[in-house]
């Protein structure tokens, strides 16, 4: 359950919690790097059996063995908010520590009872709204049929009525899907309509592993454009710079470009292999691809990671 920290280009280091398995989710995006959904669903309850005392303990010693963390995170295999224990876990972390706690959502189980109660003890949020309409929710997001724009837009609307902490919206840019100029000038007027609550606006590109092969990443000039008609609480994230690695990432680093030296290995088989979360896997080859380390090709839809012999470790 417990996972990193990892390092991401937003949020600096995170200790990661999982509370779903693989691949439990209210949508089936285009863009996941997760690969495909296995369990869509709306249903919310425990998926992961977490004793609350355990939990307690490992959270204490595992911020007791980092020297530095920015944020406590509810993230990893799918949808954290669909299990029905994050408000609990949250109370949690409040009690023993100050250090920030981060909940990163799709957005899509935000209409639905109980969950913006859930969250609303957390620190920040980051929503995803990649659909300015319904239509494209269901060509970028493919949710379960219980969910609808309207709904997520409600869900949201709540959030920002409940919720003291800071909002951030993240709208993944996918070519000629949603970069076009309509498409910015629906979703600056839905997010005026919000209001104030929402502080940052992140346009994200789909830089990493994808399920869909056909998805292209948005050219610069038009991410610029996107960005001053979204106005100045927007920001194109860019990748991270890593400065800040500590020791233990670059063990781990080691460890997977020893695997991939041997034979091209896809995401999940490193995060099984290693005994990884497949979180903090795709970071690191996030971060590996990004500096031409290590290289992929597709086989069969799947991609798979190697090292280059002629390339030095
Ligand atoms: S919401 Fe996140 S985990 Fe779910 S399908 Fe989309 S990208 Fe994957």
């Amino acid at each position: 359950m417990f996972y990193g920290p990892v390092l991401s280009r937003r949020f600096g280091y995170s200790l990661g919690i999982d509370l779903v398995y693989l691949k439990v989710c209210v949508y089936d995006c285009v863009y996941c790097q997760l690969g495909s959904t296995t369990n869509k669903t709306v249903e919310r309850k425990k998926y992961v059996d977490i004793d609350f005392k355990d939990f307690e303990t490992e959270l204490k010693k595992r911020i007791k063995n980092c020297s530095y963390l920015d944020y406590i995170t509810f993230s990893g295999s799918g949808e954290p908010t669909l299990n029905s224990d994050i408000g609990k876990l949250i109370d949690i972390i409040k009690k023993n520590s100050d250090i920030p706690v981060l909940v990163l959502t799709s957005g899509g189980t935000l209409g639905f009872d109980g969950v913006v109660d859930d969250i609303k003890r957390a620190d920040l949020i980051k929503v995803s709204l990649d659909a300015p309409d319904n239509r494209l929710l269901g060509k970028i997001n493919r949710p379960c049929k219980e969910v609808s724009f309207n709904r997520n837009i409600l869900g949201l609307k709540k959030l920002l009525d409940d919720f003291s902490g800071d909002i951030w919206l993240e709208i993944m840019i996918l070519e000629g899907i949603n970069d076009d100029l309509d498409s910015a000038y629906m979703f600056k007027h839905i997010i005026e309509d919000l209001g104030e609550g929402i502080k940052k606006i992140h346009l994200n590109t789909a830089i990493r592993y994808s399920g869909e092969n056909y998805l292209k990443l948005p050219d610069r000039g038009r991410l610029e454009k996107i960005k001053d008609i979204l106005g100045s609480k927007a920001q194109i994230i860019e990748k991270v710079i890593y400065k800040k690695y500590n020791r233990e990432l670059v063990k781990i680093e080691e460890e997977i470009i020893e695997l991939l030296k041997r034979r091209p290995v896809s995401i999940n088989d490193i995060a099984s292999s290693l005994s990884l979360n497949l979180n903090e896997v795709i970071k690191i080859i996030d971060k590996l691809l990004g500096e031409g380390e290590i290289k992929y090709s597709i086989n069969e839809n799947m991609k798979y990671y190697f090292k280059p012999k002629e390339l030095k470790a």
